[in-house]
């Protein structure tokens, strides 16, 4: 393996950082020019592409293509598989991260429609290269790369007071490997970073047709604190961004080697 880049058995999967809403579904949205804007900052995991896959390696990326105010492709999409959908934010949000009114109600077909436009499409590529990477490797790991605010958001329904750490590990108890999830957290702990396993944020994504069925495809999520790269106030990176998003890169490989040998 190639010590500098992501192995060629990695699918990277960055499902939050588009800010793009098209046109066509701009008029959905119940709130202001402002507000819309205000609402893209809060939730965008900002830049996370540049974080975590440039450069990629040989790892296969696959990126939402429109913001997840258009539709979440990390949600499950049924609502009733989706726990978040009782709050409104299931693949297809109706309510802001301040659980105020996001979007006028749709429906069906036009949930339906948003769906198969954005949703299922991108589901279709992440199946399809961790079938491509299974034939050629014969095992698939699936990163799943995010970035969260330093202060809870009021949907996450979390006290707003409480500490967060630098880095989130999501795990998944059947594709996340207890010693796949070791390696990540000591490769960031030794960044000098604090470290949490599936706290603020739980589990790791795998394409629905894989889920608690295969176990060649493995899955671990790895969310960085918007504290460490991002600036508060103007959403834009920290002077600092290029190292910080080296150290990244540099850590999920890193864990990545020790996980294999
Ligand atoms: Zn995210």
């Amino acid at each position: 393996m190639n010590s500098s880049g992501y192995p060629p058995w990695v699918v990277l999967h960055i499902p939050h950082d588009s800010t793009f809403i098209p046109d066509q579904v701009r008029p959905q949205f119940v709130l202001s020019d402002h507000d819309l804007a205000l609402e893209l900052k809060r939730m965008t995991d900002h830049f996370t592409h540049a974080l975590f896959a440039e450069p990629s390696g040989e790892a296969t990326v696959i990126r939402a293509p429109v913001s997840r105010l258009v539709v979440d492709v990390e949600r499950f999409a049924a609502d009733d598989r989706e726990p978040m959908a009782a709050r409104g934010m299931g693949a297809v949000y109706e309510v802001t991260s301040h659980l105020t009114p996001l979007r006028r109600r749709l429906s069906a077909e036009e949930r339906a429609e948003l769906m198969g436009a954005w949703y299922h499409p991108h589901h279709e590529q992440l199946e399809a290269a961790v079938a491509d990477t299974l034939e050629r490797h014969g095992r698939c790991l699936v990163l799943d790369g995010h970035s969260f605010p330093g202060t809870a958001l009021p949907y996450e329904n979390a006290d707003p007071t409480a500490r967060r750490p630098d880095i989130c590990i999501g795990t998944d108890s059947f594709h996340s490997p207890k010693a796949l999830e070791q390696a990540f957290v000591d490769a960031f702990t030794r960044s000098g970073w604090s470290v949490a396993v599936n706290e603020p944020f739980a589990g790791a994504l795998v394409p629905a047709s894989r889920h608690h069925r295969d176990f060649r495809v493995m899955a671990v999520m790895v969310e960085v604190s918007r504290d460490l790269y991002l600036d508060r106030e103007s959403f834009e990176p920290k002077p600092d961004f290029a190292q910080i998003a080296a150290e990244v890169r540099h850590r999920c490989v890193e864990a990545l080697k020790a996980f294999q040998s």
